[in-house]
């Protein structure tokens, strides 16, 4: 009987034994994760439940799945190595998990900037559960709040700290908002709406280290200016979890390097998610997105049971809640050369349209889920959508994608 044994137990991994069983994989399957409880969805730690702080919502899969799909869940279980020649899993408690196929879903950890005061008190970091419940109830107590970094988690923090009530302080290096993710008219957009919101954004600002005497008491830019805070949340990205592939001679590149189809040069053993380096149009690229785990996941779970499929090429989309702004994103926008905005009634910035060349690359609307579902129909299709196109649309997705 084919054995699949899948570590990590985030969104990608949960996806690939769903995605198995629903296509009728009759074999084993374990899924192994370091995380106590059900695998849960992150999206909304930095949204819903910085809010509301219902953790009930957040399992991907209610317990009884299990079960009913016959899928072994190991949590709180680290997968410490894997042995290929043995085609063995070893985990941290010297169990020895024998595998036919194995799929890495390790994800990403948050950077540590080399800054000092990083371990006092009311310094936060957010990636998991037992984040978001820490730093939830730091906020309750909290008055001055600096976010380090400007990129979707630490804005997506910053809109409720400020709703709130808190004073919140935005530290970003970058000389615009979420500069790695979005077009300049977005960045602009948002810079808006946080200002008018209350929260202090400060651009091409380097946090240089946090102050304090056993707590945090502030943040120090390299300018000299310390920023008082009682709270203090570091947001400045993530590093994939590769370790364990790199031990096993796998090779490692920005994330676990993985050919069209997410293989590693064992055939065996498949990368996806957050910790996967794949070839897309043929650009390496690594997502960190619910989008990416869950299609990487339904190309493996089909690659598996020896499905003949063209190469994984799924298009990319993202979102992002920031208050009352709903960011949604279709395809990517990194190399893009020229763009079009569009605005609302209210004149601000509801959609931006990416070209690279003649060719519209990605769409970024604020507030428009028609147009977004529209945008990722289009930019779907085999041929390249054409400006010229786009334009004698006058510029409506929707109407380009009827005719
Ligand atoms: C606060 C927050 C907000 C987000 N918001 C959005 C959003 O709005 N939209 C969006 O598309 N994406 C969002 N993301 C990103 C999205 O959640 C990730 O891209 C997605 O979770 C990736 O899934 P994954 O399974 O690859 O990795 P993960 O979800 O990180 O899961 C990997 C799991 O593997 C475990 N693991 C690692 N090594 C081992 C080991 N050796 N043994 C056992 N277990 C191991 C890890 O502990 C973890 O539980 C957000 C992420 C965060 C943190």
């Amino acid at each position: 009987m084919d054995r699949v044994v899948i570590v990590g137990a985030g969104q990608a991994g949960l996806s690939v034994a769903a995605s198995l069983r629903a296509d009728g994989f009759a074999g084993a399957i374990t899924l192994i994760g370091d995380e106590p409880g059900l695998p849960y969805q992150r999206p909304p730690l930095s949204k819903a439940f910085m809010k509301d702080g219902d953790a009930t919502r957040l399992a991907l899969k209610p317990e009884s799945f299990f079960a009913l799909a016959d899928v072994a869940y190991r949590p709180d279980a680290i997968v410490a190595a894997i042995d290929p020649a043995a085609a063995v899993a070893v985990l941290a408690s010297g169990e020895r998990v024998g595998f036919d196929h194995l799929v890495l879903a390790t994800g990403a950890r948050n950077q540590r900037p080399p800054v000092p005061g990083l371990d006092l008190a009311g310094v936060h970091e957010l990636r998991g559960l037992a984040d978001a419940t820490r730093l939830r109830a730091a906020m309750a107590d909290a008055r001055r709040a600096v976010v380090i970094g400007g990129g979707f988690i630490g804005l997506e923090f910053a809109a409720v700290a400020a709703e709130a009530g808190l004073a919140v302080t935005v530290v970003e290096a970058a000389d615009r908002l979420m500069a790695r993710a979005v077009t300049p008219a977005l960045s602009a957009r948002f810079l808006d709406f946080h200002r008018a919101s209350g929260v202090d954004v400060r651009l091409s600002a380097l946090g240089r280290g946090i102050t304090g005497g056993g707590r945090a008491q502030g943040v120090e830019l390299a300018d000299g200016t310390t920023l008082p805070a009682d709270l203090v949340l570091v947001a400045t990205g993530v590093r994939p979890n590769t370790e364990l592939a790199e031990a096993a001679g796998l090779a490692v590149a920005n994330g676990i390097v993985v050919d069209e189809h997410l293989r590693t040069a064992d055939p065996r053993i498949f990368a996806i998610g957050d910790c996967a380096n794949f070839p897309l149009g043929g650009i390496a690229t690594r997502l960190e997105s619910v989008q990416a785990a869950t299609d990487h996941a339904r190309h493996v779970a089909r690659a598996i049971m020896g499905a003949d499929q063209p190469p994984y090429g799924a298009l990319p989309w993202f979102w992002s809640d920031q208050g009352p702004l709903k960011l949604q994103i279709a395809g990517l926008s990194a190399g893009f050369d020229d763009t079009a905005a569009l605005t609302d009634a209210t004149g601000a910035v509801d959609t931006v349209l990416a070209y690279r060349g003649d060719r519209l690359i990605a769409v970024e609307t604020v507030n428009q889920p028609g147009r977004h579902m529209a945008a990722r129909k289009l930019l779907s299709r085999p041929e390249p959508v054409s400006r010229a196109a786009v334009e004698a649309a006058g510029h409506d997705l929707r109407t380009l994608l009827a005719g």
